[in-house]
């Protein structure tokens, strides 16, 4: 049982196996070799969309759209399995992946028509990366391979343009330079703007033939200079040479760090794509561009998206030029406008989900490059899945599986406090590319952004334009802003997805990085100084602005109608759809009546933890904990409780009475006593103080003896000390009262007409008689306070798991216990030995050495404390088989963790209030079994 939650070993998984036999499945002639290279083109490809994992999803989509009859030029995949074999022969390509390869390419040589290397008609190609998850700008693609000293000739001469050639050349030998190569990037840039500078060209577009070949034989110079060698010129050597710097991309720096903040496997690699170009840049009857069938920032149903005349690729993407919005493509050219309406809508049917598209037009032919389905923000994401649903495109069902369940919890982040925004005057304004309110103190390296939020600032990292490797900055900021770019650049991409409010091309800022400022509407703005946007309007203001909770908060709080918020509305839809098709019950950590009624009215049907120590700390309590505390003997303590007594009792009442009558799980006492007496060395400060000044008398008398007791607290290791069930064993008049105060109150609710089942919960129980102690003195009390009040109610008695042994005996503690709830953050710190509240000393080091990809306090550990989820689950029932059974560590917030709460037939999962959302779309994903986040 346990081996179906067991993952394979870091490299070794998942391309192995089980891709390989979906990839010759029913060709029983394929199974004698493998096939490692798919070829597209004339309107049949050997792939197709269910293939991502060996060809990445850029592959799949090239031949999905090849079946389909779609203009793609054509070419071929070298598949994710050829990459695995690449890293294990030690960074080579075995020669017989290298023949089908060259086989490959002579088909594509026939299909395109013309050669490569070929002088009188040159067959150029893109090299393009592509893995099974898209991870824009992360890896690297080559464009316009072939080109070497002769074929740049025979293409002008074949062309009649010979601007064009040499565009396409110095392009190429520059991102083969930089991506084979190794050579840094400015070096070629310095030469360009020389260039540019020297012809006095404003635009790259502006640059004639001459000049353009200028750039060519200054940028083999450099090529020489940085490598001691010409540049390469046979065109096979070419493509081996790109391949595998493609291959060498899925591990380079920003790759890895995007796969670790989005959780990607390192082992799964990235397929390369082989493909005949076509050309964005031989005129002004051609262009290329980027867009989505939707709106990915709000969600509407727009066309949307940008191109550039005259141009390839990389332009759009890499933020170099502002494009232009792609409704004017209308008018530049009709034809291939319509073309691409059509389409595009018609990728939007087949796939059911939002286009992000690639397009490539030359002299008015359109040809598309690419589509896949489009990164989206969590507003965007619920607005989106509502419409499909509307539209009939998708049914309710589909829906729930589309919407990423962190997406709902994007939307409750935080939007401007409108009075105060709109007394700042609008200093710029940008693209609003990711909506939501960021306001922080800017800084202009992803470096800084990263230090000063360490030192728990708050900051907005500025940029010109982002690129890749900054990535880790912008996770860590509550902003991003941009001076260039469209809304389909990098940091536009990359900000929607992260949820991360962001605002790209805002044109007036001049940012110097060097002198750490910021020029924009006559100002200058240091580093540290405070700015805020709107990435919902694109609206730049000067200064801090203080934010308020968003729509659904208010609508949640009753400060507005339901009817008056469309996203509270679709928010609403999507969730109760999802109710529809979950199996778990959804529960709230909650220990307030005010936080119970938040997470009732996120959904929550129960509360699944409500800690008692938490009402403790509430107004004017501590003063008489800490006399339970320092009592000296049994009467002492009795009557500090009995203090306690009408306060716990006000508080259970309230919480039972927000929840309506659905189960409360109340925790008793759990924290090690120490936590609610001042510290050891503030108390020997004050006592020196006093001393120091001559004082005496019982003020200081009273100090001392609170030091005393303190001191006899004193644990060396107070997560594993006198804590949890066992203050309820020495001291059983704090789990009476306790009782009392709980038992009261549901007596007084039900002569108040509301029937509530208290379920009582004894913490860190690792043994049966633990349990067996603790569940007689509950029962005692209970049964003398129904007799008192003359009201009879059902109550539960059971206990956490969270201590190995008790989920090791789950038998014998299910003989005493009437429900279970697995404490997750106390189980993994005792499975793994990590104490919580220290792991961050050593869990980057783990990381960084692929010893744990996740947090374990995060995502549950499947294998080792799943383990001990699943014994228990199994014991448990074995015992008794109506055991109710539930998770109350963090873990029930979890996406990933709740499928597998799921499979291991939990009864429900407790969230803290904020997460019940996204914990009610998670659970309905797991039922319907799909792999959450894939
Ligand atoms: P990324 O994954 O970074 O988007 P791509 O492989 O999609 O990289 O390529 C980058 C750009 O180059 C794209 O905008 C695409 O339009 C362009 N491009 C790629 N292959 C070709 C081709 N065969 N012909 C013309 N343009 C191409
Ligand atoms: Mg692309
Ligand atoms: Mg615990």
């Amino acid at each position: 049982m346990t081996k179906k939650t067991r993952r394979p070993g870091p490299k070794a998984g998942r391309v192995a196996k089980p891709l390989r036999r979906s990839a010759t499945a029913g060709r029983p002639a394929a199974r004698a070799r493998r096939k490692y290279v798919y070829f597209f083109g004339g309107g049949k490809a050997d792939g197709d969309r269910t293939m991502k994992d060996l060809l990445g999803g850029k592959g799949s989509g090239l031949a999905e759209m090849t079946n389909a009859g779609l203009p793609v030029p054509p070419g071929f995949t070298i598949s994710t399995d050829a990459c695995t074999l690449y890293y294990r022969e030690g960074g080579k390509v075995p020669a017989s992946v290298d023949a089908e390869m060259t086989d490959n390419l002579r088909k594509l040589e026939k299909a395109a028509g013309a050669r490569l290397g070929d002088v009188g008609n040159p067959l150029l190609v893109s090299v393009r990366s592509g893995a099974k998850f898209s991870m824009p700008g992360m890896m690297d693609t080559i464009l316009n391979l072939g080109l070497n000293d002769e074929t740049v000739e025979g293409l002008k001469r074949r062309t009649n343009n010979g601007r064009f050639a040499f565009d396409s050349y110095r392009r190429f030998i520059q991102m083969y330079g930089s991506v084979v190569l190794e050579i840094p990037k400015d070096a070629f840039e310095r030469v360009f703007e020389a260039v540019k500078e020297e012809t006095g060209a404003h635009l790259d577009t502006h640059l004639d033939e001459p000049a353009l070949r200028d750039v060519v034989a200054r940028y083999k110079e450099v090529v020489r200079a940085k490598t001691g060698r010409a540049f390469p010129q046979d065109p096979l050597a070419q493509l081996r040479g790109a391949r595998d710097a493609v291959f060498r991309s899925w591990n380079n720096a920003r790759a890895i760090e995007y796969r670790r903040i989005y959780e990607i496997p390192d082992s799964i690699g990235t397929a390369v794509n082989v493909q005949m170009m076509v050309f964005g840049n031989t005129g002004e009857r051609s262009a290329t561009g980027v867009g989505f069938t939707r709106n990915p920032a709000n969600g509407a149903k727009e066309f949307y998206g940008e191109f550039l005349v005259n141009a390839q690729g990389e332009d759009v993407v890499a933020g170099i030029r502002t494009p232009q919005p792609i409704s004017e493509l209308e008018q530049v050219m009709p034809q291939a406008y319509r073309e691409l309406r059509r389409i595009t809508s018609r990728l939007e049917k087949h796939y059911k989900d939002v286009q992000d598209f690639e397009f490539t037009i030359q002299d008015d032919r359109l040809f598309m490059l690419q589509t896949r389905n489009g990164k989206r923000t969590g507003y965007a994401a619920v607005v989106i899945a509502t419409d499909f649903v509307a539209e009939k495109l998708i049914t309710p069902k589909e829906a729930v599986l589309q919407v990423d369940p962190e997406s709902v919890s994007q939307l409750l982040a935080p939007v401007f406090d409108p009075k105060a925004w709109n007394a700042l005057p609008v200093t710029t304004k940008g693209l609003p590319a990711s909506p939501g309110a960021a306001s922080g103190q800017v800084v202009f390296t992803a470096d800084h952004a990263v230090e000063w939020t360490r030192q728990g600032r708050k900051v907005i990292l500025v940029r010109k334009e982002t690129v890749p490797d900054d990535i880790h900055g912008m996770f860590v900021a509550q902003g991003v802003l941009t001076a260039t770019g469209g809304m389909t650049s990098h940091a536009a991409v990359v900000g929607r997805q992260m949820g991360k409010p962001s605002v790209v091309g805002a044109g007036a800022l001049e940012i110097s990085e060097a002198s750490r400022t910021l020029r924009v509407d006559g100002r200058t703005v240091k580093e540290g100084e405070y700015l805020s946007f709107d990435g919902l309007t694109g609206e730049v203001k000067l200064g801090e602005v203080a934010t308020r909770p968003s729509e659904i908060l208010q609508v949640i709080a009753g400060e507005m109608k339901p009817a008056g918020s469309d996203i509270y509305q679709r928010f609403e839809r999507l969730l109760a759809w999802a109710d529809r098709f979950r199996r778990l019950g959804i529960r709230a950590n909650a220990d307030q009546p005010d936080q119970a009624e938040t997470a009732y009215a996120f959904g929550a049907r129960g509360i699944g933890l409500c800690r008692t120590e938490h009402m403790f700390f509430g107004e004017g309590r501590i003063p008489i904990v800490q006399r339970m505390i320092l009592a000296e003997d049994e009467g002492e303590r009795r009557r500090a409780l009995n203090e306690l007594l009408p306060l716990q009792r006000a508080d259970f009442h309230g919480v039972f009475k927000a929840m309506h009558g659905t189960p409360v799980t109340i925790r008793t006492i759990d924290p090690p006593l120490h936590e609610f007496l001042p510290k050891r060395e503030d108390l020997m400060v004050e006592i020196a103080t006093l001393e120091a000044k001559g004082e005496s008398g019982a003020g200081l008398e009273e100090k001392r003896r609170l030091l005393r007791r303190v001191e006899q607290l004193h644990e060396f290791n107070p997560m594993l000390g006198h804590r949890g069930v066992r203050l309820g064993i020495t001291y059983p008049e704090i789990t009476e009262m306790q009782t009392r105060a709980i038992i009261e109150a549901a007596c007084e609710l039900a002569k108040e007409g509301t029937k509530v089942v208290p379920e009582i919960m004894i913490p860190l129980v690792g043994h049966v008689k633990e349990l067996r102690d603790q569940k007689a003195v509950v029962d005692r009390v209970a049964a003398e306070v129904m007799k008192e009040q003359g009201v009879k109610v059902k109550y539960l008695v059971g206990t956490m798991i969270e201590v190995p042994r008790g989920a090791i005996t789950a038998d014998e503690i299910a003989t005493e216990a009437q429900f279970f709830s697995f404490g997750t953050n106390d189980l993994t710190q005792l499975a793994f030995g990590f104490s919580r509240d220290d792991i961050g000393k050593f869990l980057g080091a783990y990381q960084d050495k692929k010893i744990l990809d996740r947090d374990p306090f995060a995502t549950i550990d499947t294998v080792g404390v799943g383990e001990l989820v699943e014994t228990g689950v199994r014991k448990g029932r074995a015992a008794r088989p109506d055991l109710k059974i539930g998770i109350c560590g963090e873990h029930g917030g979890d996406p990933s963790s709740i499928h597998f709460f799921a499979k291991a037939g939990l009864d429900y999962v407790s969230a803290s209030p904020y997460r019940i959302p996204v914990a009610r779309l998670a659970a309905a994903q797991a039922a319907l079994q799909v792999k959450v986040g894939d």
